[in-house]
């Protein structure tokens, strides 16, 4: 499990899916751009991991190695830290 998943979109007629390898990793869809469309969200959601921000150290899922600040740090990093100070 490392590196970037390999999808393909699969099918003919009517009956389409997505495989990783030989194995199949979506249900069966029966127009092409419908799979094609799960083969998009299943390799956002690979790409999805729990990190540490960078900022305020609150894990958040991150969308990969560009994103190391969690959602309110980006907008407005002083603020999400007075925010965050608040569970103690
Ligand atoms: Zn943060």
């Amino acid at each position: 499990m490392s590196g970037d998943l390999q999808l393909d979109v699969r099918g003919c007629g009517q009956s389409w899916a997505v495989f990783a390898g030989e194995r199949r990793v979506s249900r069966y869809f029966t127009r092409d751009h419908h799979a094609a469309g799960a083969a998009t969200r299943l390799a956002e959601r690979a790409r999805l991991r729990e990190r540490a921000c960078l900022c305020c150290g609150s894990a958040f899922m991150s969308q990969g190695p560009h994103n190391r600040l969690c959602a309110p740090c980006r907008r407005d990093p002083l603020q999400a830290m007075t925010l965050g100070a608040d569970d103690a």
